[in-house]
């Protein structure tokens, strides 16, 4: 009886055995879809946080846009003081400037200016920007630039954010939005010492969101953006 039971705790033992290789082989399995998930698709806000901690040369905050970069005729048009656009929180080190659009086909600059403004007294949602380029390459400054815009979730509180204007729903710019966002661009990476290959990016980099649409959904194009600002810069 007791052998019979050695036995049968003898053949337990050695099915397990058997099995274990099984067992690791499918964990190690797992493990590794998961690693090459993760390496092929990385988190970008992953990459987002490691760029973030590069060493940075302080700069003298900016108001006014249009007294830094008189070239680019820049119109001043603030936003009263709110909590849902304005909310007159100061800025601390511009780390990223970061690209949207404004996923309404057609409306100006002023429009989506005015659309920010009215969130004030009609709060559906809490958005802004610092800047909105139209679709004739007019620049409006929503608010000084040593204040944070509504516009990129965890990102606001590091960055500068450009909402461009597209005259249909593949949300490419006109040539006019592109060059004027180009401009910019430039000279904001100039003015706080930024490398346009890591800190320019798209809100799609922050949270995922399709925006700016046409920028996330053709990666060459966006490529080519920041080739352009680079060229610019040099
Ligand atoms: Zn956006």
């Amino acid at each position: 009886m007791r052998n019979k039971r050695n036995e049968n705790s003898i053949r337990g033992f050695r099915a397990f055995c058997k099995l274990l290789p099984v067992v690791v082989g499918v964990l190690a399995a797992f493990i590794g879809i998961i690693i090459l998930v993760n390496v092929s698709n990385p988190d970008k806000s992953g990459i987002e946080m490691l760029s973030l901690l590069k060493p940075q040369i302080p700069v003298e905050p900016i108001e006014s846009a249009a007294e830094v970069f008189p070239d680019l005729e820049i119109q001043e048009d603030y936003l009263t003081v709110n909590d849902y656009s304005r909310p007159g929180d100061s800025l601390g080190m511009v780390k990223k400037i970061v690209i949207h659009y404004t996923a309404n086909p057609g409306s100006t600059a002023q429009a989506n200016r005015n659309y920010f403004e009215s969130l004030a007294t009609n709060p559906v949602t809490s958005a802004s920007s610092h800047f909105v380029i139209g679709m004739e390459g007019e620049i409006i400054q929503c608010m000084p630039l040593n204040e944070i815009a509504y516009a990129t979730k965890e990102a606001n509180e590091y960055s500068i954010s450009i909402e461009c204007c597209h005259p249909d729903e593949s949300g490419e710019f006109t040539t006019a939005t592109y060059n004027r966002c180009v401009l910019l661009t430039a000279e904001l990476c100039d003015y706080y010492h930024l490398d346009p290959e890591t800190d320019v990016i798209r809100h799609y980099d922050v949270t995922g969101k399709n925006c700016p649409r046409f920028y996330v959904e053709n990666p060459e194009e966006w490529d080519m953006f920041i080739g352009f600002v680079k060229d610019y810069m040099e």
